[in-house]
């Protein structure tokens, strides 16, 4: 037990430090007073930063303006690895690489990856099925990543079918159990968007005010443009050149997601095979549309909704983004046409 005195001689011992104290507080100030002074020049408003890297199979894309720390971008090009080590669904020893692995026992996974599964289960309720995670045996059996352009065996295929279906996941926590050891998971319809999400939320914390995040056609604005001008973003003409833009929005910090057959196909006896697969038989989905285009506040959102509407097709897509508030959608068709949701700003 300390005795009465061995405080005081501690407060004695404290007494002779104040002056040092004094020092080392009026050191911290100035040392404080010229790292704002440096991060104001940093928020120089003419000031412009961009770079390109390759991640999640892609090529992204960051922009910032207002400022040229550098150090913003490289942290992003970080995160992004790091996301690509959690998410991937070819990387040994990612989450979504061990819950595939699994053999029906349950395994602990990041707070980032319970969250994506989550909002995978919400987009399937919502999308009556056609936004499923577990349509990965299919993603295995066409490989569009290194395809030649061979139209896979249509019993490999049906062979599958039993091991698709989100009833087959379950989610209690961050622990998370296949039932059938040959179910597996991808969150490629709908990870790129989540990130895009994350990486914001880390510009916005740091400061930044203006600038997009382009995760491979995965658009996220950051406020405007310098000058308080909307972000002017191009809609590629399906199947056209990257620069060949069917029609332009305006947006102020919002998310612009495509989904296509174009990003990833082949072409067989006249048939466009795709990667966006429709979970009922396992085919690339073919109902006429070329593209859908989803405007929305998260990114993530408008990814799984993306994938949703081009797999609900024009009709029931529609309807669904009708359904919901602060989300609007632009359909076309493979005739070129466009069909926009009643609140779509499209500008010309
Ligand atoms: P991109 O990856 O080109 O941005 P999408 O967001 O539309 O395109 O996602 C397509 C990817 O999602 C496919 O490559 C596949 O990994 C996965 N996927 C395919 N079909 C579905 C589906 N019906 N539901 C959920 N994910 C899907
Ligand atoms: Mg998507």
């Amino acid at each position: 037990m300390p005795r009465f005195n061995d405080y005081k001689h501690k407060n004695a011992k404290f007494q002779t430090c104040f002056p040092w104290i004094r020092l080392a507080r009026m050191v911290l100030t100035m040392l404080l007073l010229s790292l704002c002074l440096s991060g104001c020049r940093r928020q120089d408003p003419s000031a412009q930063i961009s770079d390109v890297g390759f991640y999640f199979d892609t090529v992204v894309e960051l922009r910032l303006n207002g400022t040229d720390d550098q150090n913003l971008i490289d942290k992003c090009f970080e995160k992004m690895g790091q996301y690509e080590a959690l998410l991937s669904r070819t990387r040994e020893e990612s989450d979504v690489w061990r819950i595939n692995h699994s053999a029906g026992e349950p395994v602990e996974v990041s707070d980032d990856t319970a969250a994506l599964i989550t909002l995978a289960e919400k987009y399937y309720e919502l999308s009556d099925g056609a936004f499923d995670i577990t349509v990965a045996p299919y993603v295995t059996i066409w490989d569009f990543q290194n395809n030649p352009g061979k139209v896979p065996a249509a019993a490999s295929i049906a062979a599958a079918r039993v091991h698709v279906g989100l009833s087959l996941l379950h989610l209690d926590g961050n622990t998370v159990t296949l039932d059938d050891p040959r179910a597996s998971i991808d969150l490629g319809g709908i990870a790129k968007g989540y990130i895009a999400d994350r990486l914001k939320e880390y510009l916005v914390s740091e400061g930044v005010t203006s600038g997009y995040i382009n995760l491979g056609g995965n658009m996220l604005t950051i406020g405007t443009k310098p000058g308080d001008v909307p972000w002017n973003i191009g809609i590629r003409r399906p199947f056209g050149e990257a620069s060949d833009v069917i029609a332009t929005v305006k947006v102020d910090g919002l998310s612009v997601v495509t989904s296509g057959p174009y990003e990833r196909y082949f072409e067989k006896d006249g048939t466009i095979y795709h990667h966006i697969l429709n979970p009922a038989d396992g085919y690339p989905v073919q109902n006429g549309l070329a593209s859908v285009t989803i405007l929305s506040e998260s990114s993530a959102d408008g990814d799984a909704l993306s994938t949703s509407c081009f797999v609900l097709g024009l009709d029931r897509g529609l309807k669904l983004i009708e359904s919901l508030d602060g989300v609007e959608a632009l359909f076309i068709t493979d005739d070129m046409k466009l069909h926009s949701s009643s609140g779509f700003p499209i500008s010309d």
